[in-house]
């Protein structure tokens, strides 16, 4: 794994790769974009983007949201998928805010993740992005993105989050988040656009993989050592060494004197 200088130079050279880089889900404040946040696992920001604009406009904050009707709110999520389990993660969520923090969100991981349908991930956008608060969400991009580069190691989101956070000052931690998801969608993806990378010259996964694959393919594409030209007697330089020759292929028409000379040579 890479020292922590190393990881903050690769992460500020991905940043200008990605100069606007920010969660891409649309929201006005906490609680919108935790709301949006739990729509849109096992979907894409685009289509929970198109669903919440009428579902703030009728739930506009946790006090309407927690007087739902899941069967309301689930037509209203349909297309996010697995509607019924995150109405409930919804409504369920609204009504913590309401009866245990006065409606509002609140500032820190452990009470955000006391929250029905609220995971760590989910935590860390809404403190990263909306509270002010330092966050280094984790998805299957940054997994993806870190573990190739070599800033971090492992396929378990915490241990990664808990080795860029500790690489990287913490008013890097959301934007070390933003511009990996950024490069996992849209460069580094699962095959990745190496030539697009900006940080291609630090990364371990294309030193050790791309590159050498490269290399493979361009020797399968020179091809074999050429083999020698009987037309004109000249050959390979590995033949032409040896002294070999080009062998002879007609064979000599036999003639009736010959014959002669074979009986005469039996008796
Ligand atoms: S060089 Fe390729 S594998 Fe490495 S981070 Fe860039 S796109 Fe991903």
């Amino acid at each position: 794994m890479k020292p922590p200088n190393a990881v903050e130079r690769i992460i500020d050279t991905l940043s200008e790769q990605y100069p606007n880089a920010d969660t891409e889900l649309h929201y006005r404040n906490a609680f919108e974009l935790l709301a949006a946040t739990i729509l849109s696992a096992q979907s894409t920001d685009e289509r929970v983007n198109i669903v919440t604009p009428a579902l703030f406009k009728r739930y506009p904050d946790a006090r309407a949201l927690a007087k739902a009707k899941p069967a309301d709110l689930e037509k209203m999520i349909l297309s996010t998928g697995f509607f019924r389990q995150k109405s409930k993660s919804l409504i369920g969520m609204a009504q913590a805010l309401v009866n245990e923090h006065g409606a509002d969100v609140p500032a820190d991981m452990d009470h955000l993740t006391a929250l029905p349908g609220v995971g760590r991930k989910t935590a860390n956008v809404v403190l990263g992005h909306a509270l002010g608060v330092p966050g280094l969400p984790v998805d299957r991009h940054v997994l993806r993105v870190a573990n190739r580069i070599g800033i971090a190691e492992g396929d378990e989101p915490v241990k990664v989050e808990a080795q860029l956070c500790g690489a990287l000052p913490p008013e890097k931690w959301t934007l070390a988040s933003d511009v990996q998801i950024l490069h996992g969608r849209r460069v580094c993806r699962p095959k990745p656009l190496c030539d697009q990378c900006s940080v291609r010259d630090d990364c371990d996964y294309y030193r050790n993989v791309v590159s050498v694959e490269i290399s493979r393919v361009g020797r399968a594409l020179s091809g074999p050592p050429r083999e020698a030209d009987p037309s004109t007697g000249s050959g390979s330089p590995r033949a032409k060494s040896r002294g070999d020759k080009p062998r002879a292929t007609s064979k000599k028409k036999k003639t009736p004197n010959d014959a002669r000379r074979v009986r005469t040579a039996r008796r």
